[in-house]
């Protein structure tokens, strides 16, 4: 582990920071069914009422939509639900090379079953380089070939990587059409799935072209997970624990508990982390559709998350592992300056590494002060050239997002972290 005594306690102002309360601090609209949602519920609940839960994202002017959470689906009953979210009479498949000899079929006869569909598919190649514009176009390239029209509903079958890329492509394939998140990793199931951004990645900088588009419905059935590979796992667990420490201290608590169940991808414990993470995701996007405020706070982690990704590589590291590292910067970052407790940084460091996720640069990494702040000075999340990051601040479960933050404590915290490997080494 990082050394905690190490860490320096500066004097910080606090000024223009943007904070909030913290979920279980508030009266919380978990679990909370709009009409429209219910409407498609009611049908499952008949035959099949044990098998799922459902979480609304509650959205201005009727863009409300459910996410349903479940394993062990009836495929009669599941395509029914599915199709109910299909407005017109075509339907798109897409997923990538690793996914499609799992599920494609199942989820294409679920769709076609009935006849009342026309459903394609289209196979992408898997990987996180691959989230790019020209691998993106291909959906559109396929869509033009098919002859779609505005009605089209696509189907993202598949980890964080298609699910930003299909919604991109739905996002401006004939300026809009429908898309269902269909996600297959944790990450997908508890974060990118849900609340509408779409992304591919530009070489310089990570989800760089993107928009923000909403999705239809979400249907999560937890059987996927069976076929996930640990590491994928545990890189999805990074954004669960995120949930905890900015907003949902009973939640953090609960994982330290639950951490070896959700290893062992117990399916009780799976589901529980899944609905509990992606109700404090729907209460955030409903907030702060469009990021103006409080949704950056869903990025605890990310801005020296996505600067390891961009400066290693993409696909060197997992994204939750990058985002594991980023938070252990921020926690370092915040102690420092003395707006968390040690205490809270040692329980930090415990739950990531309990995880079996990294917390450090390993020696060989090409990472250095100078990659770290270049790859940050272009995140989303500068305004006006002054860059703002998550921190944590106070008793856990509270983070603030701000530009006004200690800038040494900040370089003195890159400089600890790339201290140990290769490429500072050849910098200093
Ligand atoms: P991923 O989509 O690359 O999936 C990880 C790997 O697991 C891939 O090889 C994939 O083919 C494989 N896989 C997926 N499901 C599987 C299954 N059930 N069984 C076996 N193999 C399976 O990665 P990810 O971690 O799901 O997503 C990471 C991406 O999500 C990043 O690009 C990140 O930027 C993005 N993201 C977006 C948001 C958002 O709000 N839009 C939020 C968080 C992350």
């Amino acid at each position: 582990m990082r050394l905690i005594s190490r860490i320096v306690i500066l004097a910080s102002t606090v000024g223009s920071s943007f904070s909030f309360v913290p979920a279980s601090k508030r009266s919380s609209t978990s679990g909370w069914i709009s009409p429209k949602s219910r409407q498609n519920v009611d049908g499952l609940m008949a035959s099949n009422s044990d098998d799922f839960d459902v979480v609304s994202v509650d959205l201005e002017e009727g863009r409300d939509y459910p996410i349903y959470i479940g394993a062990e689906f009836d495929p009669t009953e599941a395509g029914k639900m599915l199709r109910s979210h299909v407005k017109g009479k075509r339907v798109l498949v897409v997923t990538n090379d690793k996914l499609a000899p799992l599920y494609l079929e199942k989820y294409e006869a679920m769709l076609k079953e009935g006849g009342e569909l026309q459903v394609d598919t289209l196979v992408l190649p898997d990987g996180e380089e691959k989230k790019t514009m020209d691998v993106m176009m291909k959906v559109l390239d396929k869509c033009l070939e098919l002859k779609l029209d505005r009605k089209v509903t696509f189907v993202a079958l598949g980890g964080g990587v298609i699910g930003d890329m299909v919604g991109f492509a739905a996002a401006i394939y004939q300026r809009g059409v429908n898309f269902i998140q269909v996600p297959t990793t944790v990450m997908a199931m508890v974060d990118s799935s849900v609340g509408g951004k779409t992304a591919v990645n530009h070489p310089l900088g990570k989800n760089m072209i993107g928009c923000f588009h909403q999705p239809e419905c979400v249907f999560v059935d937890t059987d996927t997970l069976k076929t996930l590979p640990d590491r994928e796992l545990q890189s999805g667990i990074a954004e669960v624990i995120k949930y905890g420490l900015i907003r949902d201290d009973e939640f953090f608590e609960w994982q330290e508990k639950n951490m070896e169940a959700l290893l062992n991808r117990d399916p009780a414990a799976l589901r529980y982390a899944i609905k509990r993470s992606c109700e404090n995701k729907a209460e955030v996007v409903k907030a702060d559709e469009k990021e103006a405020g409080i949704r950056a706070t869903l990025n605890l982690g990310h801005t020296f998350g996505h600067a390891i990704e961009n400066g290693s590589g993409y696909g060197v590291w997992l994204h939750g592992e990058a985002v594991a590292i980023g938070t252990a910067m921020a926690a370092t970052m915040s102690a420092r300056m003395g707006w968390i407790e040690e205490d809270l940084v040692k329980r930090i460091y415990n739950i990531l590494h309990a995880a079996n996720l990294p917390t450090e640069l390993p020696v060989d990494s090409p990472m250095t002060a100078e990659t770290f702040l270049d790859a940050m000075s272009v995140d989303k999340k500068v305004a006006d050239g002054q860059l703002r990051l998550i921190l944590l601040k106070g008793a856990l479960g509270n983070c603030v997002f701000t530009g006004d933050f200690d800038r040494d404590a900040m370089t003195e915290t890159i400089d600890e972290f790339v201290a140990e490997c290769a490429g500072s080494k050849a910098t200093v």
